[in-house]
Parts: structure tokens; sequence; C-alpha cells
């Protein structure tokens, strides 16, 4: 099966690895300020902080931002489940603004109008997570000019598009957000097995985060309520976590770092050859905005029904049978249980609906050769013309 989406490791990501677990630290050590020391510089952006997730970056990011019980956060439909369960993990409620159709990132319209909805009601959000779905950036100047506008907080869920640009500038400088998160899961773009990162050019952000990431603990005499009772002294200020990233994985995502550059060139190169390859089939392939650079972390074919006699289902099943491992990002957050259950109507985000009907995701990653992606292409013919 070729998967659509997996890691790449070299000798030098193992080397790294294994350096660790024979020196003194495997946590808490140098690894990890230096991890974030270089995706800080890469980002051009004063502040990162490592922890063990994503997901736990999303959750005290929100923290951070100050949200919890009677709060509203939005992001995109089109996300991982992680997007939207930070901010109820601090039990606060969710709220879903609908996709562009040629992005499928948050529409910048559609977060207008929900916006001028909310206000008039007066239950504006705390915070917006728009999602850089398949590695490219949403319209975050647009985005962020409506947020200061009604007085939004804005939490970039970039766990897509580490290394990407937008407006030519990197992704994670928080130029129109007040923190951007990462995720090196295996299938993203560089990885560390688990781990995330939160960027911020916010130095008391950065500080409250980092506590947030260790038990609510500071070492900082300036932090302390107290004058501290000798050397060994630290306070628990308030209720944190064990987020750590370990110094094993850091020194993973240190090498993989170093090989940033390469994994997308090549993800480009493999998206571009999609582009020219599939140009004649009836899908509509991956729309991309000018004076931005996607960090490819998918690419999500749309059937064209019109001219598709296959439903996507029988189409995946196909793929599936000929050894090609396609996937579907995503299923709509409001569809999943959980959130039906808690009233949610996925028919309220048309947009989000139609694109689900249709998406399929065909495999793209670092190590995938060109003749593994001409046999995905040939398969993807077949199995839309059917029997
Ligand atoms: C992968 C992913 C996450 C969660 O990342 P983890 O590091 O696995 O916790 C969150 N949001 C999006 C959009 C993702 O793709």
């Amino acid at each position: 099966m070729i998967p659509y989406g997996r890691q790449d490791i070299s000798k030098a990501d193992i080397d790294a690895v294994v350096e660790v677990l024979r020196s003194a630290f495997l946590t808490q050590g140098p690894a990890v300020p230096a991890f974030e020391r270089v995706l800080a510089e890469r980002c051009g952006v004063p502040h990162a902080i490592a922890v063990n997730s994503a997901t736990s970056a999303l959750h005290i990011a929100c923290l951070a931002l100050g949200v919890g019980p009677g709060d509203v956060v939005w992001t995109s439909p089109i996300t991982f489940v992680a997007s939207a369960n930070c901010a109820r993990y601090c039990g606060a409620d969710v709220d879903f603004v609908d996709i562009d159709a040629r992005t499928y990132n948050m529409s910048a319209a559609a977060l207008r109008s929900k916006l001028e909805r909310a206000s008039a009601a007066g239950r504006l959000p705390k915070l917006v997570i728009p999602v850089h779905m398949t590695g490219q950036s949403p319209d975050m100047a647009e985005i962020r000019a409506m947020a200061d506008q009604y007085g939004v907080r804005v939490v970039e869920d970039a766990s897509h598009s580490v290394g990407g640009t937008y407006r030519d500038q990197p992704i994670g400088n928080c130029r129109f957000s007040d923190i951007t998160v990462f995720s090196f899961h295996p299938v993203k773009i560089i990885t560390t097995g688990e781990g995330g990162m939160l960027m911020t050019r916010d130095g008391g952000l950065a500080e409250r985060l980092r506590r947030l990431r260790a038990h609510g603990i500071t070492r900082e005499p300036a932090h302390m309520t107290r004058p501290a009772e000798g050397e060994w002294y630290y306070e628990q200020v308030e209720l944190g976590y064990n987020y750590r990233m370990t110094d094993i994985q850091a020194a993973l995502g240190l090498s993989q770092a170093s090989r940033l550059d390469a994994f997308l060139a090549r993800r480009r190169a493999l998206a571009a050859r999609y582009d020219t390859l599939l140009h004649d089939l009836p899908l509509t392939l991956p729309y991309q905005m000018p004076g931005g650079c996607s960090a490819w972390h998918l690419y999500v074919v749309r059937l064209q029904q019109d001219r598709v006699r296959r439903t996507r289902a029988e189409v995946f099943r196909d793929l599936r049978a000929r050894g090609i491992g396609v996937n579907v990002h995503y299923i709509p957050v409001p569809r999943q249980p959980y959130y039906a259950d808690l009233g949610f109507d996925a028919a309220r985000w048309p947009e989000a609906e139609r694109y689900y009907e249709e998406a399929i995701s065909i495999p793209l990653h670092a190590g995938l050769t060109d003749a593994e992606q001409d046999r995905v292409v040939a398969a993807l013919g077949d199995a839309l013309r059917g029997p």
C-alpha cells in the first residue's frame, strides 16, 4: 500500500536520537531549547515553546488567551477534531465558520457575516482558530483585520504548514495572530514522533505558555508570590500540565528541521507533477492563492460529480483495493457524534458538506517516488472510469 503520508527518517536523524540516549538528559536538557531556537529563527518570531503534541499546544494556547466557561471559540469545520476540542477542554463553547469553496480554508466572507450577526446578538467569540488546510495559509491579513475590529484573539492552527509562506513571509511569524501552532506528528512535514510547538511575538504569552507546559510552576523570583525559602524553592502559581517535549524528540526534530527545505522541495515537485498528470481527469485540483507557498502536507482532489459516474465511496474503495492508501481529510467536525450530541447540524456549513462529499487525499510525502506517483495517477484514472 502506498500511504497518503509517512515520515522520512535518515541515518543522521537516528544518530541524533541515539546521541541523546547516551547523554545526561533525556528530557529538560539542551535539545528542546535548541529546537525551539532553530524554528523561531526560521519563522522570524522571538518566542517558540515546544510541547508534546499540537493538541496540547492548542489547549494551552486557549488557556493562555483566557478562554474559559461562557466563552465561544470559532474554527473551521474542515479540520482535525483537535482544533475544536481545545476549546472544550477549557469549558468553552465551539462554533464553526464555513470554508472557502476554492481553498478549503475558513472563508473570510463567511467570517465577516458571522461576526456581524454575533456582534448584533452580543455573542462574539473570544478566539478564532483558522486552520492552514493542506499546508496553505488562510487569508490571515483579512482575518486579523476583522478580529481586531471586533476585539477577537487569533490562533493559527498551522499543523499542516511548517515551512510554508504567506504574503512571501514565513508561516509562524505571527504577523497576523497571537499564537501559531505547529504539529510534528509523523504524517506532517517534519516529525518528532509526537510533538508540537507554539510560536508567538508576545513575551508575556510565551512566559505563560512555558508555565502551563510544566505544571504551572515558576522558578523565576519575579513571578513568585512569596520570597524564596532557599535555592530549592519554586512555586506552582496556577494549574498547569506536563506537556513537555523530551530531548529525544527534540533531537529528532532538530535533525528533521535541517532537512525541512529538502522535504518542502520534494513535496512541491510532487504536487506540481500531480497538477500536470491529473489535468485531464474529471477532478478539481488544489487551488493556490497567489503570494504564498503551501507546505503541501496534503494533496486533495475533488470528484467533479457531473463528470464522474461513480460515488466518492466507490472510487475510494477501488483505490484502496489497488494498493493506493488514500484518505479523507476531513469528516466535518460538526458531524462527529460528540459534536452532533452538543446540537450541531452539519447542514449549517454547506460548503464544508459539499467538500466532504467529493474530497479524496492522494499520497503525498517526501519519500514518494516518481514511479509510485505514476502508479497513483494510473489507478486514479482507472478508478474514475469504473468497471
Ligand atoms: C495533526 C493535527 C492536529 C493535532 O496534532 P497532534 O500533534 O497530533 O496533536 C491539530 N490540527 C490539525 C489541523 C492537524 O492536522
